[in-house]
């Protein structure tokens, strides 16, 4: 099946065309800037250079009818009609309670997606418009949701609940979610298949490592604690997000400067985590090259971000009480090897042990790059969201076919 995964963010269009018997993208690409000045189309074709286009894109009904231009285009495209198109993949950030598993999208969804929106307002909003926006540019297509939030589904109680009263679980729905779901999924996933055991045997630590971040206990293939929570802004120190901390800090801060909620909740999500400690950037890279030309608080932040991670995969070996494999993904955890070993200095004592060669070698590649001795794996796999989103959109389309016949 050729399936489109479409992942919607504010101002942005992120696609794939992947055909799902060769597990191959026939072709990516990205529009961003919409509804903004300079919108640009980036598009490319598996077996030819990457194109782009600047055009008036004014939302993401336009975006999409972009897309579906270039993937069809002569010189650009990969299919002939968007009649080729055997369904879309949406990836949704959050499923809440509601949604443990992806599901084929129809209007009763929708309204469900809708009434959720106050649980992810900063995404879900834009998820339902690239839906919206599908369901006009290809009618009678199928469409599938496919939640951030889903594999984390299993977490125990004791793992989602917050020590605030009861009631707000049960009438506000404030629990720990969990996002990256499709991300830990795919990663400890390919780990099993790296070690040649089954899933259900071992119990793997993912560090999700990108502009957001996130650990994952995976325990016999079950999500069974994660670091985000009710939203993305939990756990990890990040690029632009604080991660944990002490929620009687914003209280106070709130109070002392008289920020606004809005101006609150901006301060904790973009000004926060890596590029707040350091006033250098929210690129890892760039942290790394100031911290090695001695920029003091671009060390610090490197610093607190390598031990804050540190500390989540000794608490989740502890939650498992054992760990066979430890394994980085995403931007930081599949490039960058100096995050790796100082992650990962003086955890020999739990078994994670990582060889300085392999390690550097691990640059955007699958790679074993623990010592030969260590007992536990730790591995480097490159994420795949969207061949995860592929496959569950053509499983929910081919059970829906074979019902209806
Ligand atoms: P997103 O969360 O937007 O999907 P990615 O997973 O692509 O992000 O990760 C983006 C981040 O990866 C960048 O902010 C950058 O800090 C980091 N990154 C990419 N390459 C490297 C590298 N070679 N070394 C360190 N960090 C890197």
């Amino acid at each position: 099946m050729k399936i489109l995964v479409l992942n919607c963010g504010s101002s942005s269009v992120k696609y794939q065309l992947i055909e799902t018997e060769t597990q191959m993208a026939l072709a990516k690409g990205m529009v961003s800037r919409i509804g903004m000045s300079g919108s640009l189309l980036a598009h490319k074709p598996f077996d030819r250079p990457e194109t782009k286009v600047s055009a008036e894109i004014l939302d993401h009904i336009v975006a999409v009818e972009y897309v579906i231009a270039y993937l069809t285009s002569a010189n650009h495209g990969v299919i002939k009609d968007k009649s080729e198109i055997d369904a879309v993949g949406h990836r949704v950030v959050h499923g809440g309670e509601e949604f443990k598993e992806s599901i084929e999208i129809t209007p009763e969804l929708m309204s469900t997606l809708r009434s959720m929106i106050e649980l992810a307002p900063l995404h879900n909003p834009h998820n339902i418009r690239g839906i919206t926006a599908c369901q006009k540019t290809l009618p009678n297509i199928p469409q599938v949701a496919v939640f951030d939030t889903a594999f984390h589904h299993e977490m125990p109680p004791c793992a989602y609940i917050y020590g605030i009263p009861y009631v707000f679980y049960k009438h506000n729905s404030i629990r720990r979610y969990g996002f990256h779901g499709t991300s830990h999924q795919y990663v400890s996933n390919r780990a099993a298949e790296m070690l040649g055991r089954p899933m259900t045997d071992i119990n793997t630590v993912t560090c999700h490592l990108g502009n957001g971040a996130s650990v994952a206990a995976v325990k016999g293939g079950i999500s069974i604690d994660t670091s985000m929570g009710f939203t993305p802004l939990e756990g990890l120190l990040m690029g632009t997000r604080c991660g944990d901390m002490d929620p009687a800090i914003i209280l106070h801060i709130m109070a002392r400067e008289e920020l606004s909620l809005h101006e609150s909740n901006t301060l904790l999500n973009k000004h926060s985590g890596l590029i707040g400690i350091s006033g250098v950037s929210s690129d890892m890279r760039e942290i790394i090259a100031a911290a090695q030309k001695n920029h003091h608080l671009a060390r610090l932040a490197l610093e607190v971000y390598c031990y804050r991670l540190k500390k989540y995969i000794g608490a989740y070996a502890a939650a498992m009480g054992r760990i066979d494999t430890l394994v980085f993904t995403a931007g930081v955890g599949e490039n960058s090897p100096d995050v790796r070993a100082l992650t990962c200095t003086n955890l020999e004592f739990m078994g994670v042990e990582i060889d300085e060669k392999k390690n550097k070698a691990a640059v955007g590649k699958e790679l074993d790059i623990s010592t030969d001795d260590a007992t536990v794996r730790t591995l480097v796999i490159p994420t795949n969201e969207e061949l995860v989103i592929a496959k569950d959109t053509e499983r929910i389309v081919k059970d829906h076919t074979r019902r209806n016949k």
